[in-house]
Parts: C-alpha cells; structure tokens; sequence
C-alpha cells in the first residue's frame, strides 16, 4: 500500500528523455521546447538591480503587485478586458504549475476533465493524481481541428473542467473566432470551467491574431487563462508564469496556491514588471519566431519530409511516412542515434499513443543550429 502509485501509467517525460540522449549521443536537439540562444541583457541586468536593491525575500502570495498591474494591462490592451491585478492575476512557477494547481483546485474524485489529444503531457497526470477522469477528445492529422459536435457528445453531469491549448503543443495549431463561439455555446448555462493553456500567445504566425480566452468575456465568467513568461521572454528556465481568472475562480485558486508554492521568485517579478513596460520586444516575437518557422520549411524544402501547417507555437510537425513506416518512438531513436538528430514523436502527446508517422521539430533555435538539423535530415 505504501508504495501504491497514484500515478503507475507515469515514466519519464518524453522531453527529458530526449534531451538526455541528445546529450548522450552529441545530437542536434530539435525536441525539447526551449531557445537555444539567450534572453535579453537588460532583462538580465534588471534581474541584478532588483537583487541588489534588496528584493531577495518572500514576494506577497498572489506576486509582486508591480508585475499584477503590468500584466493588467497588458491584457486590457492585447485582448480588450478589463481585469483587477488584486482579485483576477496571480503569478505562478510558470505554466506547469498554474495548470497543475488549477486542476487541483476545481477537480474531485470521480469529476470528468475533457482533454483535446494529442496533449502538452502535464495536463493528464494533474487531473488523475487528483482523482479525475480524463475524457479525451482526439484531433487527427493533418489538420487537427476540432469537430465541436462530436466534442459536445462527450460532455456529461460529470463533466467540470474542459482543458484547452492555443497555440497547440505540438500541433502548431490556433484556435480561430468560431471555435470559440461553438466553445462559448458549449460551456456557457453548464456548470464546466474552461482551463485555457496560453503558454505560446506571443508566437502567432501569418499576421493572425492570438484568440485568447480572454476575448470571450462570456466564457470568461467561468474560465481561466495561463501564461509562461518562459516562452515571451525566451527564459524557460525561471519557471515564471500567471494564470488569469475571475474573481470566485482565483480565491479558489490562491487557496491551493498558498500551500502549493506559497510565492515565486521575488527579483524575477520584479524584473519581468519592468521590462514588460516596453511591449516591443514582446510585440516583435511573432515576426521572429515565424522567420524561424520559415527558416525551417526552407531548408528542409528538398526533404522527404513533409511539413504539417504550423500557425504558432515553437513548432512544426513533419510527416514521415515517405520515408520509413517505423513507429514513431522507433523512427526518432534511429534518427537521433544514426543521425544525431533529436526530434519528439507525437504519439507522446496521444494517451493511447497513436501512430500516426509524424515527428515535432522545435525551430525555438538559431538559425545555424536549423541549418544543420535541415542539411542531416534533407540526406534521409
Ligand atoms: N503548456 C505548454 C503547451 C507548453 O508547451 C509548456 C512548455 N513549454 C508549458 C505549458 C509549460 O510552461 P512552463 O515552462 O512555463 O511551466
Ligand atoms: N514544453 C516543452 C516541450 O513541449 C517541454 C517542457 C518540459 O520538458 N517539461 O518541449
């Protein structure tokens, strides 16, 4: 009993496993999501002036206030909502941990969780180390769209929470003005939260425009938005993020929060407050994670794979089908280890590992690390 697992479908995480051997093996590491190159300076210089000044202790619970009101802000003039830095935005230890504690705080034994597959990994552990029952609604290739009919279909008087993901990881995929609407349909008169993962807001591509949660006010009353700084700030590694909610949701929310973490990283706060005061350089990720995408697609252009259409995110998927009829765990061991390319089968993002021969490439990396990853896989 005492070793019983609460989580015994559980391993290592297909990143690190990844990253490991990519490490292992000396290969170009296109898997894992994070930039190969760095932040900025003067966000790292004001990460030394908010330590030197001092802010080395405990921030308040819910986060700086200073990095509330910006991000208060930030939301009114992105998305066109109004929302109270005191009662409606707590910083978390990123997206992981918003998302975590958010399930946690909504979801009882027995409760039903609608997940779009295939799924940022996080998302089904939190729901079943809590005792929830993951319902799972799956896209398929090449489009990975969402039929709102066959989705209402699985929503029952267990249902609580829907868990969704724009951009998408891993398909690069956005939700569009409609969906929302058939989501807004959906979710509204019926007692269901709607947990939307943000994390890539600033990485939309072809001149389209984020469509955030928080652009439904009506979904809005019963939803909840997570952000990563990681991902704006190219700072996977500070595990900086919030989550906005409406009032009811977060006291819910920081009760759980209190005693998750308590606070997170006082001179980061800090820092991210004032640097978030110049939007250009957030405004500017867009444009230059798209010339990444397209970077990509150009140099893999006489390749035998074939790109799937990524409209944001870190990410592009190539079919491989042309190519091997391996299972796509198989396809990407060989490829690291002949090849010394790491690349992430998507069968990981699906609970009953679909095959569907696709792999993930991250292009969150220089554009000489591209080339290189391009110049192996245009040989195979
Ligand atoms: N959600 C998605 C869709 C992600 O891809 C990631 C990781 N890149 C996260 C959440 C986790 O973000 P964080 O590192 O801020 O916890
Ligand atoms: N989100 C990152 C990815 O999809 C990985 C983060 C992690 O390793 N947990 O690659």
């Amino acid at each position: 009993m005492l070793l019983s697992s609460k989580l015994p479908g559980v391993g290592t995480s297909i990143f690190t496993v990844m990253s490991a051997m990519a490490a292992e093996h000396g290969a170009i590491n296109l898997a894992q999501g994070f930039p190969d190159f760095d932040c900025s300076d003067r966000l790292k210089g004001l990460v030394e002036k908010y330590m030197r000044l001092g802010h080395n202790q405990y921030a308040p619970m819910p986060g700086v206030p200073a990095l509330r009101k910006i991000m208060a802000e930030k939301i009114k003039s992105l998305y066109g909502l109004t929302v109270d830095p005191d009662t409606e935005i707590t910083i978390t230890s990123g997206a992981t941990q918003a998302l975590y504690c958010a399930v946690s705080t909504f979801i009882r034994p027995d409760d039903d969780v609608i997940l779009v597959e295939p799924a940022y990994d996080s998302y089904r552990p939190s729901i079943e180390v809590n005792g929830g029952r993951p319902i799972v609604y799956e896209m398929s290739a090449p489009d990975y769209t969402i039929d709102w009919r066959l989705l209402e279909r699985l929503i029952t008087w267990k249902t609580r929470m829907i868990v969704i993901n724009t951009p998408h990881n891993p398909t690069g995929k956005t939700l569009k003005e409609a969906d929302w609407k058939e989501l807004q349909h959906l979710a509204v008169n019926r007692d269901i939260i709607v947990l939307c993962d943000e994390a890539y807001e600033h990485l939309v591509f072809d001149g389209e425009r984020h469509e955030s949660l928080l652009r439904y006010p009506l979904i809005y009353e019963r939803g909840m938005s997570v952000f990563s700084f990681g991902k704006t700030l190219h700072t996977t590694g500070w595990k900086l993020g919030c989550i906005v909610a409406p009032p009811d949701l977060t006291k819910e929310f920081r009760k759980v929060h209190q005693f998750n973490v308590f606070a997170v990283n006082t001179p980061m706060q800090h820092a991210v407050a004032e640097y978030f005061e110049t939007p250009d350089d957030y405004l500017a990720l867009n444009d230059f994670f798209e010339k990444k995408r397209d970077f990509l697609l150009g140099a893999m252009s006489n390749s035998r794979f074939k790109p799937l259409h990524s409209e944001g995110s870190y990410f592009q998927l190539y079919d491989y089908s042309a190519i091997s009829d391996e299972p796509d765990t198989e396809f990407v061991k060989r490829l690291l280890i002949e090849h010394k390319v790491a690349a992430i089968p998507v069968s990981a993002f699906y609970s009953n590992n679909k095959q569907e021969r696709v792999i993930r490439l991250c292009f969150a990396k220089q554009e000489e690390t591209l080339a290189k990853a391009a110049a192996i896989l245009s040989k195979i």
